[in-house]
């Protein structure tokens, strides 16, 4: 199957009753135009999404297979390469508000997404989590509330992931341990003491185990500035819907910067440790120890997938801090200042209480 070939992505997304530009509407399955408030649904097809060949696929890695031409803006302050699925408006870097020039927009093949989860909410409801979060933040500055509250540079963002499938069959030696407990005698006359103490008793053990690894999924993107915070990178998988550049429209989309090749080579990873779990359980017991471990991966396949992040930063005293709300589960995390006066004056506060137990303490003997 090769649908990607004569994709274009920038076909014109717009309105056939008065040619505005449509854009993706949070949380539906429809694109809309701003202006007139005309409607264009987003069919999805019942195919299960397109898992493409691993091994097929990097063998013939040159022949770009299911890629697909897209617009792309490099930021050369923090390396991102992002594509705008709209006419530029401001053009900023999503990670680092660097100004990004429209006259160095370049053609660029990739591989095509298989998947994406689209946003689930607009940007005023990241604003709202973000306002929430302030007024919820410890030893925050007084006037913080008032002074942060006009968030800048929100971004919807579409941050590119591997996943991975495999069928996982691996062969491992090692032990089981059980525990027992002893009665330990310790020192004489009057300072003897007995316990109960903790042993292990080993077995050897081995065997195989398999299964299926589902989903597994590794990031795509590394910047030198912003990185999506690890606190909010969490999508519900079961939301993907098939790939359409129409759930782009409105928003920034950013190309992988970690090839595919590196991206299975953690994903790898991800698997011995899934059959090391899968090995542990095997054996059974209460402890265990690996000796050996051979994993084998075979019917891999992979898929490029699109997750929603908004990206916003807020200014307090002439600095600039930056927050991210997971465009579907609407977690946020961010940088934040700290009220020094705050904190002094509570651990000023521990130190006095602190004090006066001692001196209670020490008036009592
Ligand atoms: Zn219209
Ligand atoms: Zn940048």
């Amino acid at each position: 199957m090769n649908v990607a070939s004569s994709i274009n992505s920038e076909r014109k997304k717009s309105c056939i009753n008065c040619g505005a530009e449509l854009t993706y509407e949070p949380g539906t399955d429809l694109i809309t135009c701003d202006y007139c408030g005309h409607k264009e649904v987003i069919e999805q097809s019942d195919q299960p999404f397109q898992e493409l060949e691993l091994n097929k696929y990097m063998e013939q890695m040159g022949a770009q297979s299911h890629s697909m031409e897209i617009t792309m803006l490099h930021c050369d302050n923090c390396g991102a390469n992002q594509h705008v699925e709209e006419s530029y408006k401001s053009l900023h870097c999503v990670y680092c508000t660097m100004p990004l020039i429209i006259e160095e927009a370049y053609k660029d093949d990739w591989i095509l997404p298989g998947a994406v989860v689209p946003f689930d909410f607009k940007s005023d409801k990241a604003h709202q989590i973000f306002k929430k979060w302030v007024s919820g933040l410890w030893w925050a500055p007084n006037n913080l509330q008032k002074a942060s509250l006009s968030p800048e540079n929100t971004k919807g963002l579409y941050v590119p992931y591997w996943t991975f499938d495999a069928e996982l069959d691996a062969q491992y030696e090692g032990e089981r341990g059980e525990y027992y407990y002893v009665t330990v005698t310790r020192g004489s006359g009057k300072n003897k003491r007995t316990t109960q103490e903790r042993r292990t008793r080993w077995y050897d053990a081995s065997g195989e185990i398999s299964g299926f690894v589902d989903d597994t999924l590794v990031k795509a993107s590394q910047q030198k500035g912003g990185q999506i915070p690890s606190q909010i990178a969490s999508w519900n998988l079961d939301h993907l819907k098939t790939f359409d550049t129409r759930f782009l429209a409105g928003y920034v989309t950013e190309k992988y910067t970690i090839p595919l090749k590196d991206g299975h080579l953690d994903a790898k990873e991800k698997a011995k440790e899934i059959a090391a779990n899968w090995a542990r359980r095997d054996i059974g017991g209460d402890t265990q120890r690996i000796h050996r471990l051979e994993m084998q991966l075979s019917d891999q396949t992979f898929k490029h997938i699109l997750l929603p992040v908004y990206i916003s930063s807020y200014k307090f005293n002439g600095k600039r801090y930056n927050f991210y709300v997971n465009g579907q589960t609407g977690v946020i995390h961010g940088t934040r200042p700290y009220s020094f006066w705050k904190i002094f004056l509570a651990i000023l506060a521990a130190l006095i209480v602190i004090g006066g137990i001692v001196y209670f303490i020490n008036t009592q003997q």
